[in-house]
């Protein structure tokens, strides 16, 4: 019997994503170091391996470790005061002002709260658009023992057709480009391999030609990737014909920077042309159904995600923010399969199989990381999330698993999450983030923030509270 370090064996279903989209039923994982070192047949790898811990998987399901391919973790604290107003007012008097008035400490506890909820929910891996205190996005995520694709947020123009930005984040195209370069000079690699860097312009109303060519510059000079915000919302689509007469995937292919490590989130508002581009250049996109759909900006109604899907564009999937409430890629997976199937009249457009690809294989390629996440295989990374289905939302389970994942469960029953091959999530409780610790500064930062922000009276309900 070989030996190796943790072995998950009896497992019930076993969903790989390999190339075959394999599902083992009565199966069993290997694993050693950080890697997976074998998989297959639970009755054959109890008789080879014996493992310092061996996980009982009787009763579970067991995929790779989710991805969340766009999520804001300076936003989780902003859950509950951007609540029903259009995304001008959402992003410039209440996002904004909210993330204006983060200091560090504040940015540290909300990445951990964030970390917390994406590990209770089981995700191993998240791409964070980035913020104005990303070291300490950095330092929370390298405790939390997650993987992570980190960005510093970079906006150069600071009053659009759009809107003007608060104080904190006015800097120059040079200031934008140095700064981004030294957090991949400190970050990228780091975390024993698990922080990865991407640069980032915001959004490109408010991102200057310069910028955005210099920051596409600076990922082909590290190889790595550079993301966006795109045609979220129909006043960005506007916006970008007012000043530049083009749409705005049109404007990067002038630029010049359209390519296989760019990531555009949302990309909701697009012509026909863009699309075709987005193809052409084999650039990735995310779609992120609870914030379109909490704010009414109309990602899904413009019909573009299957489309891209089905030209072959890799779409991952991402919650955005605490703002649109939903943190949880297993209830993405779910908001993005049934409402693109009542908006196409088409039970069969988002299949259970193309949403859990979404959330895996998909969003590994938004991370340019399918080498080694994303799906389970020898020699891959031991990032893996394991629902528990003795719960009356799984049952009964009569022969497809991920039916009952995509229709009917909810991250709430992912029972273990495994990163690198450590156990950070185990029967549900975390155990590289201290909760109650989590709870006590996120009351006492949120106190701080609601007067900082003056937002109390905007966000109260409409009832009265006597
Ligand atoms: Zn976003």
């Amino acid at each position: 019997m070989e030996k190796t370090d943790l072995l998950l064996k009896n497992i019930d279903w076993l969903i790989t994503m390999n190339g075959d989209r394999q599902i083992i039923k009565d199966g069993a994982l290997a694993i050693r170091g950080d890697r997976i070192l074998d998989i297959g047949k639970s009755s054959i790898l109890s008789q080879n391996y014996s493992a310092g811990v061996e996980l009982d998987c009787r009763d579970k399901v067991v995929v790779p470790g989710l991805i969340d391919a766009h999520v804001h973790s300076a936003f989780q604290m902003s859950r509950g005061l951007a609540d029903e107003v259009g995304d001008q007012a959402f992003l410039f008097e209440r996002m904004y002002p909210y993330e204006g008035c983060l200091d560090d400490e504040d940015t540290y506890w909300s990445a951990t709260l964030c970390g917390l909820e994406l590990l209770k929910h089981g995700v191993t891996c998240f791409i964070d658009p980035g913020n104005y205190e990303i070291e300490q996005t950095a330092r929370a995520v390298e405790k939390a023992g997650m993987r992570c694709v980190l960005s510093k947020s970079s906006l150069d123009i600071a009053k659009s057709a759009y809107g003007s930005l608060p104080a904190k984040f006015i800097e120059t195209t040079d200031q934008c480009l140095e700064r981004s370069e030294d957090l991949i000079k400190r970050w990228h690699g780091k975390a024993d391999g698990r922080m990865r860097v991407f640069l980032s312009f915001r959004g490109l109303n408010n991102s200057t030609d310069a910028l955005i060519t210099g920051m596409k510059q600076l990922a082909d000079k590290y190889r790595t990737g550079v993301q966006s915000h795109c045609a979220f919302a129909q006043k960005t689509r506007d916006a970008s014909i007012a000043k530049y007469g083009l749409g705005e995937v049109e404007r990067l292919q002038k630029l010049g920077v359209l390519g296989s490590n760019m990531v555009l989130a949302h990309l909701g508002w697009l012509n026909p042309k863009e699309l075709l581009l987005l193809k052409e250049y084999e650039v990735k996109g995310v779609a992120c159904p609870s914030s379109s759909l909490h704010n009414g900006y109309g990602n899904l109604k413009m019909n573009t995600i299957p489309l891209l899907l089905e030209m072959g564009v890799p779409i991952g999937l991402g919650s955005d923010h605490a703002s649109s409430g939903i943190i949880d890629i297993t209830l993405e997976m779910l908001l993005v399969a049934t409402t693109l199937k009542e908006i196409r009249l088409d039970p069969k457009i988002m299949s259970p199989e193309t949403v859990l690809e979404m959330a895996t294989v998909n969003g590994a390629q938004c991370a340019l990381w399918e080498d080694e996440i994303g799906s389970l295989e020898i020699g891959k990374k031991a990032d893996v999330t394991i629902f528990d289905t003795l719960r009356p939302e799984w049952q009964p389970l009569y022969a497809n698993p991920l039916v009952n994942l995509v229709y009917s469960a909810t991250g709430s029953s992912v029972d273990t999450v495994i990163v690198d091959g450590k156990i950070l999530l185990e029967k549900g409780q975390a155990l590289t983030i201290d909760e109650e610790e989590v709870y006590a500064k996120v009351k006492a930062i949120s106190g701080k923030i609601l007067k900082k922000t003056n937002l109390a009276e905007k966000i109260r309900p409409l009832w009265p509270i006597v």
